[in-house]
């Protein structure tokens, strides 16, 4: 079986089978990763896989997950955001409201329970 040399930053270098590394390839390439658990240690150590890392790591017999990260979640955001005060606000709303789907659909003017 292949063997894989990585490094844990507590113990240095360590020897690892493909089945002890997970591999997470994602829709965002720098958001990719390889982990392990350092036998030494048991620390979970996590490292960035750039494509030649997933190349080599894929070529050794490590198994890729796929991660597709969510189009809402690269969304550029605007405007200040949420305190606790518009949370509390919120929860309060919640407590006076019973038709949620309707005010989030836009359709709160002819809804209104408030
Ligand atoms: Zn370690």
């Amino acid at each position: 079986m292949t063997t894989i040399k990585a490094s844990c930053p507590s113990c240095g270098d360590v020897e690892l089978t493909p089945p002890q590394v997970r591999l997470v390839v994602c829709s965002v390439a720098d958001w990719s990763y390889y982990a392990f658990r350092c036998e030494t240690c048991a620390s979970e150590v996590r490292k960035p896989a750039d494509s030649e890392v997933v190349r080599l790591l894929r070529a050794g017999g490590v198994r890729a997950e796929p991660w597709e990260v969510p189009a809402e979640a690269l969304e550029e955001r605007r405007g200040p955001a949420i305190d606790y005060d518009d949370l509390l606000d919120f929860a309060i709303w919640l407590g006076r409201s019973d038709l949620l789907a309707a005010a989030a659909s836009g359709a709160q003017q002819r809804y209104r329970l408030v």
